[in-house]
């Protein structure tokens, strides 16, 4: 294999040049310097799991020496070991729009959907259906049948583009409405404004995933009322492999919020260590137990990222690469079936492509320094993590799909085998 193409980003031609220009114009987001990235490939899987950003290795080195070996369990207080879900989570917020005391960073995606599936259960007594999006990640989809068994809901499958329809139709049997922001295999960013005032128009809650959208673009929790949100840590968050996710609920709704796993981090007075289970009155009631500290701390020294970054000014970056990838697969005349919606209004951070040997395909780019990944049946699932990506990397990512796509070379035998992560 052989990476000399993608070392050469001196990209000649009018598509150089004007690769160039965009890099000229989106310079004050270029963070590539902030992040340790190998200087032969093009990472376009940072919807999957983030780069390592260069911040983190010496935090995590001290926190393990200093903070662990040293101070042992006098960090909980001297360096606010117990505080760092808030903190971090804060830290979040501000990259979705939620003001402070709203978001915890706690659990994985997937418990954090059970909590608020059966929390809002709890809030919506006598409401017996829940709407979901049919093409909705699998855990999100898996979690809400055994809530919906405890919550003795029924499932309405609705897409998101039929979803507000639906809720009218559906109207106050409707309990809670549970969608992505930006569907993870297409990259479709849907309307989140629409479905949750279609929610709320019928006294229903409405939650969002923004495993795909967070860091990328303004989602706007506290601008559109967004009952309650949830997201991975691990993907354009650069928080590392299994980092802690987050969970958002609405000021409004911390009161009635009831958490199904009502673990003693959640408690009111936790080191009272008193028999009866009281939450506590802020967004800490959406802990449970005992957080990954290597994990937490992983992600809060990764968020420095963004520091002084407005995520306006990410989306900005965002789309003018993923709109630039598709000029260049159209100026180097690639036979490409893009899936993505080109409307920038329409699309998150990634582009699909859609092809019959897309397992295939991907394992090509990837032997040839360009990463991304497969989702079955068919999408090449290219992500652009815009931190650290530019203009040049895109050209380069292009001329790959293309070069692969023209010469059939993913159809050599040894891009034809499957492994057990894709
Ligand atoms: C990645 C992803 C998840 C992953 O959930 P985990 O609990 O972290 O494994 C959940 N939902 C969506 C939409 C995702 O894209």
């Amino acid at each position: 294999m052989t990476h000399s193409s993608l070392a050469s980003t001196a990209a000649p031609g009018p598509l150089g040049a004007r690769a160039a220009q965009l890099d000229a114009v989106h310079d004050a987001t270029d963070r590539r310097s902030a992040f340790s990235l190998p200087a032969d490939v093009v990472y376009l899987d940072g919807n999957s799991l983030g780069a390592l950003p260069a911040a983190v290795p010496e935090v995590v080195q001290r926190l393990v020496t200093q903070q662990w070996g040293d101070r042992l369990v006098r960090s909980w207080n001297e360096h606010d070991w117990w505080g760092a879900p808030e903190r971090v989570g804060d830290l979040v917020g501000a990259l979705i729009g939620a003001s402070p005391g709203q978001v915890v960073v706690t659990d994985s995606t997937s418990v954090n959907l059970a909590k608020v599936y059966l929390a809002a259960a709890r809030m919506r007594p006598g409401r017996d259906i829940v709407l979901i999006d049919p093409g909705s990640f699998p855990t999100d989809l898996y979690v809400l049948q055994s809530a919906a068994g405890y919550a003795g809901w029924s499932i309405e499958l609705a897409t998101p583009d039929r979803a507000p329809e639906r809720l009218r139709e559906l109207g106050t049997r409707v309990a809670l409405a549970s969608y992505s922001s930006v569907d993870y295999r297409t990259g479709e960013l849907w309307d989140l404004l629409a479905i949750t005032e279609a929610a709320h128009d019928i006294g229903a809650l409405a939650s969002w995933d923004l495993c795909h959208s967070a860091g990328v673009l303004p989602v706007g929790l506290d601008a559109h009322g967004v009952d309650f949100a949830v997201g991975c840590g691990y993907k354009y968050l650069n928080g590392g492999p299994g980092a802690p996710a987050f969970v958002y609920v609405a000021q409004r709704h911390l009161a009635s919020f009831h958490n199904p796993l009502s673990g003693w981090h959640g408690h009111a007075r936790p080191f009272e260590m008193g028999p009866l289970y009281e939450p506590a009155p802020s967004i800490t009631r959406a802990r449970v137990g005992s957080p990954p500290l290597l994990s937490l701390l992983a992600l809060e020294a990764a968020l420095s990222a963004y520091d002084g970054l407005s995520i306006e000014s990410v989306r900005a970056r965002s789309l003018s690469l993923t709109s630039f990838f598709r000029e260049c697969l159209d100026g180097l005349g690639a036979d490409v079936d893009v899936v993505t919606p080109a409307a920038d209004e329409r699309r998150g951070s990634q582009v699909s492509l859609r092809h019959e040997q897309g397992l295939a395909v991907v394992q090509a780019l990837i032997a040839r320094g360009v990463i991304g990944d497969f989702r079955r049946p068919d999408i090449v699932r290219l992500g652009f993590a815009p931190l650290y990506l530019s203009h040049v990397d895109v050209l380069t990512a292009a001329r790959h799909v293309a070069e692969v796509l023209a010469s059939r070379e993913y159809e050599r035998p040894e891009f034809q085998s499957r492994a057990a992560v894709t």
